[in-house]
């Protein structure tokens, strides 16, 4: 290996991040104690203490060449949202400038909240929003082409205190379970544990296409997806590319993104190739929530970002491509102490762990009390072309706990206790030269959308482009509500060991139903889940109404997450952003077949009526039954094409006269997409009718297996 191509990965990780170790070096000991205090603890920073922050951090980015700094936070798009401000001041007498950054534009800043949705919440005449740091993510320089800026993960909030943003609602949820969790371990003897964290790893699914190719295809330039498309002769039946080796353009795309994340603190573990051709995953070591959620944000943009170097193009929608795997998010997700102990890790007797097993058992009882809520926090416009979709994973949220787990739960349900685990049982290779290895106690289950695998709960519903936070909110949050739960019963209980083996049986009975360790995927399960009562919500439009319930009101009001009016304002925002969506893809649709497909049609119909009448007027003879039949054919299809346009622009133009709401997001799902689908049938036939040189964008084929 040549020197250039060394990379000393201790030296580069975090290079860019004013993380612990940096604070600890550049900033005054007793500030570095407070703030350390502060991140650990929770408080509020003073101004003086964050003016010393301030100027530190700001030395430091200066030396890595930040020239601006920026709140980085997450409005309810689903992206990132920045306003830079550079770090001079008004010139002094002499002419020159200062390079300054106070403490107060450290914790607070105010961004103009008019342009980001806010459902109503902020009044017109209150454009103000404020972003506020989350001193428990640290605080990074990133540089690219565009140069170096000082990035502060923020809060936002409006001028109210509601929140605006993903950030404010994770925070408050991760306070929610951490007190709930301490409270529960207090009553099993724990004394030592103060905090509990939820740890998160977010596994992320792209599809990489060449830059050229992209950008001929208007559809994903304006949508991120396809909307037209045949099926190329090969798809991925042959399965040939899952964990195929990664070809070398595209390995040395993973290597820059892999140097870029690894100086941004992000630690990008590994990477392989995914199901479908042009599919890959990468994946980070897990983090703290907060952190977790703000790293997969720099994934995102790192995965794009990089690909423009590389003549590439990353496409994140769940589903560039129609009968083509589509892509998500696997969120792996557990909870961890600050004396570093996982509370769902069930050591080697989980029968005799009693704590695991009612903390699995809360689990059990949140998912299932709270299943719609959960499927909502995984709805995105992208990802209906998913869940409910025939692709993985179903709608329907299940638990996959694996055969161990199960036979514990069953035997509390049978007699209050469990005596023994069924162990893993020896796997043999066949192969001498090769170790038998025990296989793992709980069994792979690929299809179920909430898997308990080995020390965590892996939640599989996410999509590609959407933020995790969502789904971490809820999740902490219905947690924490069944965490609260049983310690309302066993903190008033005479004889403890007793009621918490009542109440785990109690839960796995009552509970039952959500466990599937089945095939997800399959028929069967949607008939029988329809019989135990589990909710199917095929789409986003069904889901959103789940926030607003009185169950998730409730809920979330009972442990400070979200305010009802909060949770309207999301209600609004979802509708608002799937009716905008779908519209944006209608346009784009009429816009193509418009100006790209119909003319390149009309281009070939003339190229075969020439090519007859030449024929018959050079050899009268000549059979020309090939070009008469294809001219039919061809021309009654761009006859049903121009029917469906029309018919797909009165569905756009109704739909924009609608008011902003429920009302108008089912028409978008109902009409609308109908309507998409029924131009997008002709335009695929012709296709594969027409002379590939004439057709006017590269093909499926040509996107997918030219990389
Ligand atoms: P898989 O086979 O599903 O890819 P991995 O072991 O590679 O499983 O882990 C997938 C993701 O889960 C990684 O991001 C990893 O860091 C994360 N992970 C592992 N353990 C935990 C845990 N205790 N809590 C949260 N995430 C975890
Ligand atoms: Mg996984």
């Amino acid at each position: 290996m040549s020197d250039n191509m060394k990379i000393n990965v201790a030296k580069i990780f975090g290079e860019n991040v004013f993380d612990d170790a940096t604070m600890q070096e550049r900033l005054p000991k007793k500030v570095y104690i407070k703030l350390h205090q502060i991140i650990a603890e929770g408080g509020e920073l003073d101004v003086e203490t964050a003016d010393v922050i301030a100027h530190e951090m700001k030395e430091w980015a200066i030396e890595k060449g930040a020239t601006h700094f920026t709140h980085w936070f997450q409005p309810l798009t689903g992206v990132t949202a920045e306003k830079h401000d550079s770090f001079i001041t008004a010139p002094m007498d002499n002419g020159k400038v200062l390079m300054s950054f106070s403490g107060k534009e450290l914790i607070k800043g105010e961004a103009d909240a008019s342009s980001f949705p806010s459902g109503g919440l902020r009044a017109t005449f209150e454009a103000r929003g404020y972003t506020a740091w989350d001193c428990t993510s640290p605080a990074f320089v990133r540089q690219d082409a565009g140069g170096a800026t000082l990035c502060i993960p923020t809060a936002f909030c409006s001028y109210t205190g509601e929140a605006l943003d993903q950030k404010t609602p994770l925070l408050r949820s991760m306070e929610a379970v951490s007190e709930q969790a301490i409270r529960l371990l207090r009553l099993f003897g724990n004394t030592s544990s103060q905090k509990v964290t939820p740890s998160v790893g977010a596994e992320q699914e792209y599809f990489l296409i060449d830059r050229d190719n992209y950008l001929k295809r208007k559809d994903l330039v304006f949508t991120g997806r396809t909307l037209f498309g045949a099926m190329p002769p090969k798809g991925q039946e042959m399965e040939d590319h899952y964990f195929g080796s990664i070809r070398e353009r595209i390995a040395a795309y993973m290597k820059d993104v892999d140097i870029e994340l690894w100086k941004l603190g992000v630690t990008s573990k590994t990477e392989h190739n995914e199901a479908a051709p042009a599919q890959h995953e990468m994946a980070p070591i897990y983090a703290q929530c907060n952190v977790a959620v703000d790293h997969n944000q720099l994934v995102m943009e790192t995965l794009k970002k990089v690909a423009g170097r590389h003549g590439l193009q990353c496409l994140l929608h769940e589903k560039p491509f129609a009968g083509v795997n589509g892509s998500g998010k696997h969120n792996n997700w557990s909870l961890t102490t600050d004396d570093g102990l996982n509370l769902l890790d069930p050591g080697k007797k989980p029968h005799e762990n009693v704590q695991f097993l009612l903390i699995l058992a809360c689990i059990l009882k949140a998912v299932d009390k709270h299943a719609g809520l959960l499927r909502a926090s995984a709805a995105d416009v992208g990802n209906d072309h998913r869940l409910g979709a025939h692709e993985a994973p179903p709608a329907i949220i299940s638990v996959y706990l694996g055969e161990q787990l199960e036979d514990i739960l069953a035997q509390y349900i049978a007699t209050g206790t469990a005596t023994h685990s069924i162990k893993g049982k020896g796997l043999s290779t066949g192969v001498k030269t090769l170790p038998d290895f025990r296989k793992d106690a709980a069994d792979r289950n690929r299809t179920s959308p909430f898997a308990f695998t080995g020390n965590k709960f892996e939640f599989r519903m996410v999509g590609a482009m959407d933020s995790v936070a969502q789904s971490n909110v809820v999740l902490n949050t219905i947690v924490a509500e069944a965490f609260a739960e049983a310690c309302d019963v066993l903190e008033n209980a005479e004889n403890f060991d007793e009621a918490v083996h009542d109440l785990i049986k109690e839960y796995a009975t009552t509970h039952e139903r959500i466990i599937f360790n089945g095939d997800g995927y399959s028929e069967e399960w949607v008939a029988e889940a329809a019989r135990r009562g589990l909710p199917n919500l095929k789409a986003m439009v069904d889901a959103i109404p789940e926030y607003v319930t009185n169950e998730s009101v409730e809920m979330f009001e009972r442990f400070n997450v979200f305010s009802r009016s909060e949770l309207e304002s999301r209600k609004e925002i979802e509708y608002e952003i799937y009716a905008k969506t779908i519209n944006i893809e209608a346009r784009a649709m009429v816009d193509i077949a418009t100006k790209q497909i119909v003319p390149a049609v009309i281009r070939y119909t003339t190229v075969l009526a020439d090519s007859i009448n030449s024929v018959r007027s050079a050899c009268p003879q000549a059979p020309i039954s090939v070009q008469t039949s294809l001219l039919k054919e061809v021309s009654a299809c761009l006859e049903d094409t121009k029917v469906a346009m029309l018919k797909l622009q009165q569905t756009i133009d109704i739909a924009l006269a609608m008011e902003r709401g429920e009302e108008q997001a089912r028409y978008y799902r109902e009409e609308v997409n109908t309507a998409m689908e029924a131009l997008r049938k002709p335009v695929d036939r012709l296709e594969m009718m027409v002379d590939k040189s004439m057709w006017p964008m590269p093909s499926y084929g040509d996107l997918i297996f030219e990389v």
